[in-house]
């Protein structure tokens, strides 16, 4: 289920939605805080993890993987980790604690 971030336009809350298909329900999205509608879409924090990791994906085209590979919350940041360590790369303990709130759905949560 796709769930993206917005930032309301009047107040600056940024809230998540689970947006479902049909665009006339996504224009009936408000602000929890001052339901206001005029909201924008931000980058959420799961796009920065699979932002990194496709730029680490570039540096081996022989293995591609597919989308479902990267839906499974379960493999977030395991590719990226094993490629790093392979190039010797330390991530260091950000990415770690990143990748483990990713997987948990903590992101989400602390940024609402
Ligand atoms: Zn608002």
């Amino acid at each position: 289920m796709p769930i993206f971030e917005y930032e309301c336009a009047r107040c600056g809350l940024v809230s998540s939605h689970v947006v479902m298909g049909s665009s006339r329900r996504r224009e009936r999205l408000g602000c929890p805080q001052c339901k206001s509608a005029r909201l924008r879409r931000v980058m959420s924090s799961f796009a920065v993890v699979e932002s990194e990791q496709s730029r680490l994906a570039s540096f081996d085209a022989s293995k591609p993987r597919d989308d479902s590979y990267y839906r499974d919350s379960r493999n977030v940041g395991l590719w990226a980790k094993k490629r790093a360590k392979e190039m010797g790369v330390d991530l260091g303990p950000k990415f770690e604690a990143t990748v483990e709130k990713a997987r948990s759905g903590k992101l989400i949560k602390e940024m609402t």
